[in-house]
This record gives structure tokens, C-alpha cells and sequence, in this order.
């Protein structure tokens, strides 16, 4: 087992590290405040070095990087602000390796490219208003009729929702009931019948787009469909990678959050000493560390396994489980070590704790994420309806 990065992995870290600091940290604190989306010549500079679509195929323009190697380029950029995260994220881990994953080859040449360009994003929609936790609930429905779907439904807290171009839209394309009549229908934006609602408001990522996609007749093209019925477990797998990259938006926040912490610590000064000679304030940061560094070891594991491909469930699952109460314990500490200036919106430290909270939501919460990890222990499945 090698704990040592390559020479390229080390390149690639220290070119998106320069870029976060240099273009992105000055910025980010107006962009959160502002509650603006990134500006789109940021997103435009990240595909000019080559960052979108960094696991997708060469041939689709891309970079045919493994995913560990998206890991270590969201992990720079979420240590800065999970803003700054949000593309990288999207077009190496998101909904878009559904379509490079499972897709047709007419839906790979169509979308992947114009992502790794940075002229497109892809959302997910799944939640919907009476199914989050128990997803396979969901009731949007898609009805063949001649070479178009028609879907009604409305999907609910989509990321990226409004301002996404593209959307892998989970719906149920047959009467039967629970996963087996669930597939996958690729929707875009300008689609006659496809509506947003309200800017959702949340707690944190500000900066984020998000609210619900609405679905009254839309008609969507028969080859838009992704994933057919009876093929739920494939957008589950995909969705797996998609948890490593909720992780290490955590692990970024909360790396950063210590960094801020140990900087802070021996700035400032009580009792006529820095307060790091305070072995309270020592056994935070010890803490911190630990979490920290437990947390990144569990998902590069996870991604490192996936190589190019999709990782191991439960690797995926655990990864992201501890890297969601992880993000929320660390940045508690960290904003504790602040005092008072942490609780200020002069710091980033409240913002780094807001951003952090809402991973272990997003993407299937902590709770469901412990039921999936003891039913791969296990190796049963606990139905939750009875
Ligand atoms: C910031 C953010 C971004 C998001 N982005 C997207 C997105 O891009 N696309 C998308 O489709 N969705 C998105 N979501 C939605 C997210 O996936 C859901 O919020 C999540 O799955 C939980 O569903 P819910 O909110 O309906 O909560 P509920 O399912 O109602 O859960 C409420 C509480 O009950 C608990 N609970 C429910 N069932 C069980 C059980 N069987 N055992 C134990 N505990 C249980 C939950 O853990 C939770 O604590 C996002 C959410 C947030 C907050």
C-alpha cells in the first residue's frame, strides 16, 4: 500500500491549491455573502486547466483521470469555500458519470464534451416532496407516448436547479411499485413543460443554486432516457461516486476550518500568552487533526478502489457517513477556538460550519447511511416499511 502521491498527482494538487488561493479566496467571502453563483469566467478558467470533466474519457474531451485524482482537486478547492468545489465536483463525480457510466454512445458525444468544456452542468433530481429518505417512493412519472416521455412530477432541494442546463431526472416509467419501476430520463432546461420553483433558502451554500424542477407534460425525447426501468441499482452505483465527492466537500471544509484554527490560535492572545500554550486549546486542535486525517484516509481508500471506474458501496457509504459528523464536530471546535470572533460573520469560520452541515443531508442522510453500512455488514437488507 502507497500513502505517497505521484509526481503528477503532486503537480495536479499544488496547480488547483495556487489557483483556490490565488483567484478564488479573495472572492469567495462576497460571493457567500452576496449569495452570487461563482462567476462564469472562474468556471471557464477551471475547464481551460483542465479540471471539468476530469475523470470523463479523452476522447469526449476530458482529462481520463481517475477519480482519486477529482478527489484531490475538490479537497483544494472546498478547503477554500464549497462554492469554489461546485464544478469540479459536478463534472467529475455528479449526475454526468450516470451518462459516461450507463449512457447511450449519441448521449456521451452530446453531453460530455460541453462539460468538460465548461459550457454545461448536470444536475440531479431525485427528492421529491413526499420521497427523500425513502427515494424509491418517488412518483414523477414518465408515460411513452409515440418517441417522446411524458413526465409530470416535481422534483424537490435539486442542486444546481435553475442554473444547470441538464438534468438526470429519476422517475418511474412503469405502474410497478418501489425501485423496480424507477429509471432515469436526461431533461433539458427550455424543455416545453419543465419549470423551476422559488430559489430554495438555505442555511448554508449560498452561492449554490437551488430549488425544485416542475414537470407538467413535459414532453422529453424517447433517447433521452438513461437508465430503463428496472435499472435503479445502476443510478445507485453512480451515485456512490457521487458520495465520495459529498465527503470530500467535508473534508475540505473542515481542513480548512483547522487551518483556520491552528493560524488563529497562535495569533491570539489571553492572559498575556498565545492561547495555543493553553492545553484546552491544544487538545481541540489534536482533535481536529485526528478527525481530519481519519476522514481522508477513508475516502481515498474508497476512491483510490474506484480507480476509473465506481467504488465499493460500503467503502463509498463509510467515507461519507464519517466524513459528515466529522465536518460538523471540526468546525464546532474550530469556531469554539475563535471565541467570540468566531461566532462573527468577520471570520469564515460560521460559513465553513453552515457549509459543512448540510453533506450529511444531501446525498442520503447520516442516519440512512449507518442502515445502508450495517446491511452490507451484515449482508441483509432491512426493509424499512415493516
Ligand atoms: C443542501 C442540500 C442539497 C441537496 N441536493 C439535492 C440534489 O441535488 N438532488 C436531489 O434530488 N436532492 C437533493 N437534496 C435532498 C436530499 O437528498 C434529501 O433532503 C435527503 O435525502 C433527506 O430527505 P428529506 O429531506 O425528505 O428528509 P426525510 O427523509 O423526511 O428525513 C427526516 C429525518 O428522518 C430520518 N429518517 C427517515 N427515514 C429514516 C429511517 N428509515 N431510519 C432512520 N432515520 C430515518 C432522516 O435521517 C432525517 O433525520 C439536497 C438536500 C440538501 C439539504
Amino acid at each position: 500500500m502507497d500513502f505517497q502521491l505521484n509526481e503528477e498527482q503532486t503537480m495536479l494538487k499544488k496547480m488547483v491549491h495556487d489557483f483556490a488561493e490565488k483567484e478564488l479566496r479573495p472572492r469567495v467571502a462576497q460571493w457567500e455573502a452576496k449569495g452570487e453563483h461563482m462567476s462564469p469566467e472562474y468556471v471557464k478558467q477551471m475547464a481551460d486547466m483542465g479540471l471539468l470533466g476530469l475523470c470523463l474519457p479523452s476522447k469526449y474531451g476530458g482529462q481520463g483521470r481517475s477519480a482519486f485524482e477529482a478527489i484531490l482537486s475538490i479537497e483544494e478547492l472546498a478547503r477554500v469555500g464549497i462554492i469554489c468545489a461546485m464544478p469540479v465536483f459536478e463534472s467529475s463525480v455528479g449526475p454526468v458519470r450516470v451518462i459516461e457510466q450507463f449512457g447511450t454512445e449519441q448521449q456521451r458525444q452530446k453531453y460530455l464534451p460541453q462539460v468538460s468544456r465548461g459550457d454545461m452542468l448536470i444536475s440531479v433530481g431525485m427528492t421529491e416532496p413526499e420521497a427523500g429518505s425513502a427515494l424509491t417512493d418517488l412518483a414523477t412519472r414518465a408515460v411513452l407516448d409515440g418517441d417522446h416521455y411524458v413526465v409530470n412530477g416535481q422534483k424537490r432541494f435539486v442542486t444546481g436547479g435553475g442554473a444547470s442546463e441538464a438534468y438526470v431526472v429519476y422517475v418511474r416509467l412503469s405502474e410497478q411499485k418501489g425501485a423496480k419501476g424507477i429509471g432515469g430520463l436526461i431533461i433539458e432546461k427550455g424543455t416545453p413543460g419543465f419549470t423551476f420553483g422559488k430559489p430554495e433558502r438555505f442555511m448554508g451554500w449560498s452561492g449554490v443554486p437551488d430549488c425544485d424542477l416542475i414537470f407538467e407534460n413535459c414532453r422529453v425525447p424517447r433517447e433521452n432516457l438513461v437508465i430503463r426501468e428496472g435499472d435503479f441499482k445502476k443510478l445507485m452505483t453512480a451515485f456512490d461516486l457521487e458520495r465520495c465527492g459529498n465527503a470530500t466537500m467535508c473534508l475540505g471544509v473542515a481542513w480548512g476550518a483547522l487551518e483556520e484554527a491552528m493560524a488563529y490560535s497562535q495569533q491570539r492572545k489571553q492572559f498575556g500568552k498565545e492561547i495555543c500554550e493553553f492545553q484546552a486549546v491544544q487538545l481541540m486542535l489534536a482533535d481536529m487533526a485526528l478527525r481530519v486525517e481519519a476522514s481522508r484516509l477513508l475516502i481515498y481508500r474508497a476512491t483510490v478502489n474506484a480507480s476509473t471506474g465506481l467504488p465499493i458501496p460500503l467503502e463509498a457509504n463509510l467515507a461519507k457517513c464519517f466524513a459528515n459528523q466529522m465536518v460538523r464536530e471540526v468546525t464546532a471546535m474550530a469556531l469554539q477556538v475563535h471565541g467570540g470572533y468566531g461566532f462573527s460573520k468577520e471570520y469564515p469560520i460560521e460559513r465553513m460550519l453552515r457549509d459543512g452541515w448540510g453533506w450529511g443531508i444531501a446525498g442520503g442522510t447520516i442516519e440512512i447511511q449507518k442502515v445502508n453500512i450495517a446491511s452490507f455488514m451484515l449482508n441483509r437488507r432491512f426493509d424499512q416499511r415493516r
